[in-house]
């Protein structure tokens, strides 16, 4: 298939919901680690297709929703320095952090621009000599390679007031760290397709080796779900479980080597903090020796202070699958989008945000 429209082929679709209902037999649960994943099921009503066999959960594959209170509020204590520049992608902006928000930062003054790419914020970099530009590094290997080739250009450039706050995250390690935490059963993972076009499917061979967990690759069109939820059943109906890839079209099994050696270059590998989890050995990106006069943590003294949890927002055991947003007492009362209490609700890719626009019904 070429073009985007053969990915909503009705009919194809129907051969497939077809298949998924004659082959599942028995009570399963299927995790979609990505947010981009949980917006594409709930848009296309894809839970409701599916035989009632299959129990779908969403998982913590949005980067905005995992970053840690503590995280945003060095984000926000870099935005109050005076000279400085902070460069964001929209999502960010409306995040509440432990007691403000980017956006309420850049209502007290603080000079904060929305980016639409990296590239433009080296340009305010570049534009803005006498003024330190720091770009908020989040988002999980699919991002970190452009950001890397950012820095490698402002070394190039000699471009020297461009920074970088690192708080990229990785995937195949969170999902280790659920796998041990243990607190959901899972049959089988449908693993994000941007971030494996960058690292592949290789790292993801230790879920069926060591926990024995169906594990398929999934592009963001219909049938590209169906395709995939379609190959978990019958790895799980069969019991033999393996990394597929049922997103050919993006994904290699050795990944994009090209974007691997650009990361390995200017990052290395450190423990991080994610929401609702907490330090996970090995599971983020800090800039390696070489490249840390980039680091804007390292450059720049700030004290965000202690940091503290909004009341009443469970955005944490959302992100870990032991809840759904239907299970938060806020959702839809003092939570929406206009007025977010936690990330789930402000990023697009966030569970609650998702089951707020979609309506709870599909979430079934
Ligand atoms: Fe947090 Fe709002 Fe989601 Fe509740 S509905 S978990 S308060 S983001």
């Amino acid at each position: 298939m070429k073009f985007i429209d053969e990915y909503h082929n009705p009919e194809l679709g129907k051969r497939l919901i077809d298949r998924i209902h004659h082959h599942s037999t028995k009570p399963i649960r299927l995790m979609e680690f990505c947010g981009g994943h949980t917006v594409a099921i709930f848009k296309h009503g894809i839970r409701q297709l599916l035989p009632t066999t299959i129990d779908m959960l969403s998982g913590p594959g949005c980067p905005v929703c995992v970053t840690a209170n503590v995280d945003l509020d060095k984000a926000i204590a870099l935005a109050r320095l005076p000279n400085v520049i902070i460069t964001t992608f929209g999502d960010m902006l409306r995040v509440p952090g432990s007691y403000s928000s980017l956006q309420l930062a850049k209502a007290e003054r603080s000079d904060i621009r929305v980016v639409y790419s990296v590239q433009d914020a080296l340009g305010i970099a570049r534009d803005n000599p006498d003024k330190s530009v720091i770009f908020i590094g989040i988002g999980f290997e699919t991002t970190a390679p452009t950001i890397a080739a950012s820095i490698l250009q402002a070394e190039q450039e000699g471009i020297d007031n461009y920074y970088v706050l690192p708080l990229h995250k990785l995937c195949p390690p969170i999902m280790k760290a659920l796998l041990d935490l243990g607190e959901v059963r899972l049959d089988g993972i449908i693993c994000p397709g941007h971030v494996s076009a960058i690292i592949g499917s290789y790292p993801y061979q230790f879920i069926p080796d060591d926990y024995g967990i169906a594990c398929v690759v999934s592009g963001f069109e219909p049938l590209d779900i169906l395709l995939c939820v379609d190959r978990l059943v019958n790895q799980i109906e069969t019991g033999q479980y393996k990394v597929e890839i049922a997103y050919l079209r993006g994904v290699k099994p050795e990944g994009n080597k090209h974007a691997l050696k650009l990361m390995g270059t200017v990052f290395e590998v450190c423990d991080a903090n994610w929401r609702g989890v907490g330090l996970v050995p090995l599971s983020g990106l800090r800039l390696n020796k070489r490249y840390q006069r980039f680091d804007a943590e390292r450059s720049f003294d700030i004290d965000p202070g202690p940091t503290h949890e909004a009341k009443g927002c469970i955005c944490g055991s959302i992100l870990r699958g032991v809840s759904t947003p239907q299970d938060c007492k806020l959702f839809r009362r003092s939570c929406t989008p206009e007025h977010p209490v936690g990330p789930c609700m402000v990023s697009s890719e966030g569970s609650c945000a998702t089951y707020y626009h979609y309506g709870d019904s599909y979430g079934r």
